[in-house]
């Protein structure tokens, strides 16, 4: 892979690497027709495009409805997948660095941290305008509060009220959370004087939903089993490209057995596999835990993470639908919500065990853990919990989780 530097910058070069590794993406994308492949492919395009002079650069938070950016044409910046990405480049050891020398807290959650690292320093493009939503977390709002102020930008964030912990938010919360996303929207249009199409954005991200909702329900019915590590990339880059026609394509793709060929679970020569369920983030660089717990005849069976976007959107009034997704998220909500859900899931895949990613820094996750626990021990569900942080490899804390890890695998 190219330095981050030379896919970056605005010269003559940077544009032929630039073109030269996006023809080598695009290459491995038509040599295997996989949906993950694609998906990468038309990521990395979109957000090169970001770094080109005069860019509209929105950083929005992880579960921002995006089809209101790409009802105007534009793709979002997201500081987790940039991290991640930048983390996974020959950049790692320059960003890393820079992180290192910043006077901020090191139990601030690592997305967030290399996130403004990188910018800082030139690695991601500066924002143009910052939108939050208070799901998931506090931190990230923080974090493009304090963007948006350095660098004189618009900061706005949709404030979604805590759902029930049993049953569905009420309407007339859906209805308040509906309406900022409708002036957002306006505001978008205005900030930057293009003309909306949000009904086409809808239509788009809606066939990408139908792919990936009917490709989960046939997961959760037991009919089809897939890697839930790999898929866990399908979501994540997936948030680049809702509300596009490449996104709409890509997703597609998962509905054939080629476009999904890469996601198949490992084999493990006629013997019963362990399923497990793997709850919040996973690490995205160290793969040691997923290659022991196939050493041990186990693999991920689903993601907690990969829940979302499986309902379609009304496109003749997508507003409360947009809402709706927010309102409801999996992983909004009290502990107590999320250990409900949780055990209902588990129960629902008939799943071995679950496995919680005590990923560093992160309160969301990490305060909810105890109560999720109780739950699934009360439950009579095998649970582990396991210390790491998703943007690592190796470090201090990988051999005791390690052996943590293969403990739990034996006792199953
Ligand atoms: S890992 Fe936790 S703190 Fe970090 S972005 Fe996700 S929810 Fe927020």
């Amino acid at each position: 892979m190219p330095g981050m530097a030379e896919l970056t910058g605005d010269s003559l070069s940077a544009s032929l690497v630039r073109a030269a590794f996006l023809a080598q993406t695009r290459w491995k994308a038509l040599h295997t027709r996989t949906a993950r492949a694609y998906l990468q492919y038309h990521a990395l395009a979109a957000s090169l495009e970001l770094f080109k002079a005069g860019s509209v650069v929105p950083w929005v938070s992880y579960l921002f409805p995006t089809e209101i950016l790409t009802s105007h044409g534009l793709t979002p910046m997201i500081p987790e997948v940039g991290s991640a990405t930048l983390t996974g480049s020959d950049l790692r050891e320059a960003v890393e660095n820079a992180a290192a020398r910043m006077s901020l807290a090191r139990d601030v959650c690592s997305y967030h941290r290399t996130a403004l690292a990188a910018v800082e320093n030139g690695m991601l493009p500066a924002p143009t305008m910052c939108l939050g939503t208070t799901p998931l977390c506090l931190g990230k709002e923080c974090l493009l509060e304090m963007l948006a102020t350095r660098y004189g930008v618009p900061f706005r964030e949709i404030r979604v009220p805590l759902p029930p912990d049993e049953g569905e938010a009420p309407p007339a919360v859906v209805a308040e959370v509906a309406e900022q996303i409708r002036e957002l929207h306006e505001d978008i249009g205005r900030w930057t004087g293009r003309r909306p199409d949000l009904r086409r954005a809808v239509l788009l991200s809606n066939r990408a939903a139908k792919a990936w909702g009917d490709l989960m329900a046939e997961r959760l019915a037991g009919r089809l089993e897939l890697n839930g590590r790999k898929t866990f990339a399908i979501v994540f880059l997936g948030q680049l490209l809702w509300g596009t026609e490449a996104g709409a394509k890509d997703f597609e793709r998962l509905l054939t057995e080629r476009g999904r060929s890469d996601l198949v679970p490992p084999a493990f020569d006629g013997r019963r596999p362990k399923r497990l369920l793997w709850l919040h983030t996973v690490p995205h660089h160290d793969h040691a835990f997923f290659e022991l717990m196939e050493k041990q005849g186990a693999y991920v069976v689903f993601e907690e993470m990969g829940q979302m976007h499986q309902e379609l959107i009304d496109p003749d009034d997508p507003w409360p639908g947009l809402a709706r997704r927010l309102t409801d998220h999996t992983l909004w909500g009290t502990s107590a919500r999320r250990a409900r859900l949780n055990i209902a899931l588990a129960k629902k895949l008939r799943a071995d065990g679950a496995i919680h990613f005590n990923h560093w820094g992160c309160r969301h996750g990490l305060g909810s853990l105890p109560v999720v626990r109780a739950a699934f021990i009360e439950a009579g569900i095998p649970f582990l919990a396991i210390d790491g942080d998703a943007l690592a490899r190796g470090g201090p804390n990988q051999e005791k989780a390690l052996q943590q890890l293969e403990s739990f695998l034996e006792l199953l």
